[in-house]
């Protein structure tokens, strides 16, 4: 990666952290998740509403470091109107992508700002960090899935 577009990235991921979208919470939301990064005291409340498979709000409260915040708000706004089973098919190539399974293409074709988090893979101690959003998103479609039951 050029050092220009390493820039822009950077840039990119601190305008996410310092105006995130989505953020606050839902009046009535169908399901929520906490989740806690202990290594670096990130902390994300994800709340969402559904309608007919498909996740129609989502919003996120947290605190931590810039890379957990700005990743949620990223998650938040490509995942926002998107259904059910492509948030799941997001969350294989996110969370593939930092675990070194998947490729950049793949993470390109997830649209959003997302590529801007690629650079994170070489700090391992800062994936989870990335994931962190994505995790609480997963527990969230898994609290839809048990209310259908
Ligand atoms: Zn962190």
């Amino acid at each position: 990666m050029s050092a220009e577009l390493d820039e822009l990235y950077q840039d990119l991921i601190l305008d996410h952290f310092k105006h995130p979208r989505c953020q606050g919470c839902l009046s009535h939301p169908d399901a929520s998740a906490q989740v806690v990064n202990p290594l670096c005291g990130d902390q994300i409340t994800l709340e969402i509403t559904s309608t007919d498979n498909k996740v129609t709000d989502i919003r996120f409260s947290g605190k931590g470091c810039s890379i957990s915040q700005a990743s949620a708000s990223m998650m938040s706004e490509t995942c926002r109107g998107r259904t059910v089973p492509e948030i799941k098919e997001l969350i294989a190539k996110f969370s593939g992508f930092m675990r070194g399974e998947r490729n950049v293409q793949e993470l390109e074709s997830a649209g959003g700002d997302l590529l801007a988090l690629q650079g994170v893979r070489k700090f391992t101690a800062r994936i989870k960090c990335a994931l962190l959003a994505w995790d609480a998103m997963g527990k969230c479609l898994d609290g839809l899935a048990h209310q259908r039951k």
